[in-house]
């Protein structure tokens, strides 16, 4: 939070645009006044999967401003081993149906939403509905028209919407849109960005369109268009794709298994996206007039490596380590308290699906598509 009370007022007058918030006072009620958070932001993770499991019930564990308070799951086994492993009180284990009782429940302030794509809007507004603030995974949704239902619950509860956009948070890209910024390459030309892994189990809910709300493109194709617009530091305004679906493999009988897309920024930079369900890619490079910069991996829960060369060759960038699920999860505690800007905003997770549409449009279309 700034010190001074013009710059804090500043600060809380930027920050009515983005919440919405008609006033000061209702943006108050909103944003604890503090000079840093004091009191751990409690949190609810509802759908215990892998993700949730693997990596952020871990990563809150390593909070400062964080911890977890709350289970929602299917699977009351598993819910209550997961309680006993973090130190839950079995009492705050929820399933599905009785989700909304979490209104009642004042330890949780924060929902994290780790569902199936399809779940996270219905999840993201009944958790709004019962007055707590929602972090929601990537892909935020899976149409433009969902988003603007989640920003709308927002508005209406005046609470705050984070996307799991971990690379706002992983240290080396963080240095390398820094070197960029600073023009260490030169004026950027182009992006190549391309992530893909072979996927596994064809019975999975990715490969389901109904609850993936598409394929390779809304899995991972996602990290490759949100790299694009951060490092670019600009939004598209055109888009050309492609996707490809072998239906006779038994993977891809729904959704894309290839989905290959150029995007047209303002300044000219063009950003080629691949992304695909059959193959390892996971890099992103970015050109300029003077140079190049390469992360690769391009994002890993591990976090990515920084390559650069701007004129005396290609060498690794050191970029002391970080830690992407704390980081986030203290991240949005901090922007919360007002210490902090809000970044992965809903407004980010929006931008994204709209570019989304437009890809798919495209690829149906065989024709570029305006943004
Ligand atoms: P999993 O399939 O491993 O877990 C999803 C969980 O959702 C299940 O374990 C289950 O939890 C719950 N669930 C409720 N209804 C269903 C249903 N109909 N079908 C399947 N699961 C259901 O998925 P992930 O953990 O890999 O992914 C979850 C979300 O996290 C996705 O949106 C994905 O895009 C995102 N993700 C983000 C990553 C990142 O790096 N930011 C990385 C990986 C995933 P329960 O049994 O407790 O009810």
């Amino acid at each position: 939070m700034p010190k001074s009370s013009v710059s804090r007022r500043r600060f809380l007058e930027s920050s009515l645009a983005v919440l919405g918030a008609a006033s000061l006072a209702q943006l108050g009620k909103t944003i604890i006044l503090a000079d840093e958070p004091v009191k751990p932001l409690g949190f609810a993770f509802v759908g215990l999967g892998q993700f949730a499991m693997g990596q952020l019930l871990p990563g809150i564990s390593r909070c400062k401003f964080c911890k977890p308070v709350a289970l929602v799951s299917g699977h009351p086994d598993k819910a209550k081993a997961v309680a006993d492993q973090y130190s839950i009180d079995p009492k705050n284990i929820y399933d599905y149906d009785n989700f909304d009782s979490i209104k009642n429940n004042p330890q949780i302030d924060v929902v994290y939403v780790v569902l199936p794509n399809s779940m996270h809007a219905e999840y993201t507004i009944r958790a709004f509905a019962a007055g707590k603030h929602v972090m929601c995974e990537k892909p935020m949704a899976v149409s433009v028209k969902e988003c603007r239902q989640m920003l709308d619950a927002a508005r209406t509860a005046g609470k705050r919407l984070q996307i799991g956009y971990r690379m706002h948070w992983d240290s080396a890209t963080l240095a390398c849109i820094d070197a960029l910024r600073q023009g260490q390459i030169g004026p950027i030309q182009i992006i190549v960005a391309e992530t893909g892994f072979a996927i596994g189990d064809p019975t999975q809910w990715r490969l389901n369109k109904k609850l993936a709300g598409g394929g390779c493109l809304m899995d991972i194709g996602i990290y490759s268009l949100s790299a694009a617009r951060y490092l670019s530091g600009e939004e598209p305004t055109e888009v050309f794709a492609h996707t490809y679906q072998n239906t006779d493999d038994v993977h891809f009988k729904q959704v894309e298994q290839h989905c290959d897309f150029q995007l047209k920024f303002p300044s000219g930079v063009l950003a080629s996206c691949v992304s695909s369900y059959s193959t390892n890619l996971n890099r992103y490079e970015v050109h300029g007039r003077g140079g190049h910069c390469v992360l690769q991996p391009g994002q890993a829960y591990e976090g990515a490596t920084f390559y650069m060369d701007n004129g005396t060759g290609l060498r690794q960038v050191d970029v002391p380590a970080g830690d992407q699920f704390a980081g986030e999860m203290d991240g949005f505690a901090r922007a919360l308290a007002a210490v902090a800007p809000f970044k992965a905003t809903g407004e980010e997770g929006l931008q994204d699906m709209r570019i989304i549409e437009a890809i798919y449009e495209s690829a149906r279309t065989a024709r570029a598509v305006k943004i």
